[in-house]
C-alpha cells in the first residue's frame, strides 16, 4: 500500500518527486508463507498418529461391544467421534496450506446439493442440543462440483453459525435455484458482523476482535478455505450481516 502525493516538476526542470510512505509487503508475504509451511508440516505429522489412534479405538469399541461392556463401548465411541473431528480439522489445515499454491485439486462429479445438505445435517459433528437447525429445501438441484469440498464448506458455515450465536438460537439453511445458479444460505441470529469486519472476513487468519468473540477459539482460516473452494468452482460466496442481529452466509455454484 502506498500513500502520498506526486509533486509537479520544479521550476528548474528537475523530475517530479514522490513523497509519502510505502509499506513493504514482501515481509508480510514471507511471514504468510512461513505460517503456511508450518501449518502444512504440523498437519502432515499429526495425521499418522491420529490414524493409529482411530484404529486402536475401533478395536476397543468392537471388543467392548462383544463383551457387552457398555461403559467402555460408550467411552470408545465418544473418543472415536473426537478423533474424527480432529482428523477433519487437520485435513482442513492441510488443504489450507496447499491452497494458493495450485496443489489443490477438484474432484468433480454431478450430485444433488439438497441431498448433500441433508447428509451434512446428519453428520455427528454438527449434532448438538444447544441450537435448532432448520432446513428449508428448495427442491432437487443438480450441480457438478467436488462433493467432499462443498460438504466441507457447508459444515464450516454451519458450525460457525452455531459457534457465533447464543445457546437456544435458530440456524436456518436453505437451498434454491435461480438463473443457472444454486444458492445455499445459512442464516443465524447470532452476534452479527460489522461492515468493516465483513470486508476482511474471508482473508486468511482474519478474526473479528471483540469482547463477544475473543473467548471463542478459532484460527481464522475456515472462511478463507470456504472462499477458495467456492472460487475454484467458479462460484461466489458472501455475507449479509448486521451487528447484534445475526448473519446470513451464502454461496452459489453453477447448476449442471
Ligand atoms: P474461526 O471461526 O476459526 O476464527 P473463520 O475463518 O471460520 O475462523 O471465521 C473468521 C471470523 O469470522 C471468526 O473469527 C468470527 O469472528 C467471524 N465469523 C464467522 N462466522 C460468523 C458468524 N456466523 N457470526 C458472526 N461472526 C462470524
Amino acid at each position: 500500500r502506498a500513500t502520498g502525493k506526486v509533486y509537479p516538476a520544479s521550476e528548474n526542470g528537475q523530475a517530479p518527486f514522490f513523497s509519502g510512505t510505502m509499506l513493504d509487503i514482501t515481509e508480510r508475504k514471507q511471514d504468510d508463507q512461513r505460517k503456511n509451511d508450518f501449518i502444512g508440516m504440523v498437519s502432515h505429522e499429526l495425521k499418522s498418529p491420529l490414524t493409529s489412534l482411530s484404529g486402536f479405538l475401533q478395536i476397543l469399541q468392537l471388543k467392548a461391544g462383544k463383551a457387552s461392556d457398555s461403559f467402555t463401548h460408550s467411552m470408545a465411541t465418544k473418543s472415536l467421534n473426537q478423533v474424527k473431528k480432529m482428523t477433519a480439522l487437520i485435513n482442513g489445515f492441510l488443504n489450507t496450506s496447499r491452497l494458493g499454491t495450485g496443489k489443490i485439486q477438484l474432484n468433480k462429479q454431478s450430485f444433488a446439493i439438497d441431498e448433500l445438505i441433508a447428509e451434512t445435517l446428519n453428520d455427528t459433528s454438527l449434532i448438538q442440543d444447544t441450537h435448532s437447525l432448520i432446513y428449508e429445501p428448495g427442491g432437487h438441484v443438480l450441480i457438478e462440483a467436488d462433493r467432499d469440498k462443498v460438504g466441507n464448506v457447508i459444515t464450516n458455515l454451519l458450525s460457525n453459525a452455531i459457534k457465533y450465536s447464543p445457546k437456544g438460537g435458530e440456524v436456518k439453511i436453505s437451498c434454491s435455484a435461480q438463473k443457472g445458479m444454486a444458492t445455499v444460505k445459512i442464516k443465524d441470529s447470532g452476534l452479527g458482523i460489522s461492515q468493516a469486519d465483513q470486508d476482511k472476513l474471508f482473508d486468511r487468519f482474519y478474526r473479528v476482535q471483540s469482547l463477544e468473540t475473543n473467548h471463542i477459539a478459532g484460527h481464522g482460516i475456515g472462511l478463507y478455505l470456504c472462499a477458495e473452494i467456492i472460487q475454484a468452482h467458479g462460484g461466489k460466496i458472501g455475507v449479509e450481516s448486521e451487528l447484534g442481529k445475526g448473519s446470513a452466509f451464502w454461496f452459489e455454484l453453477p447448476i449442471v
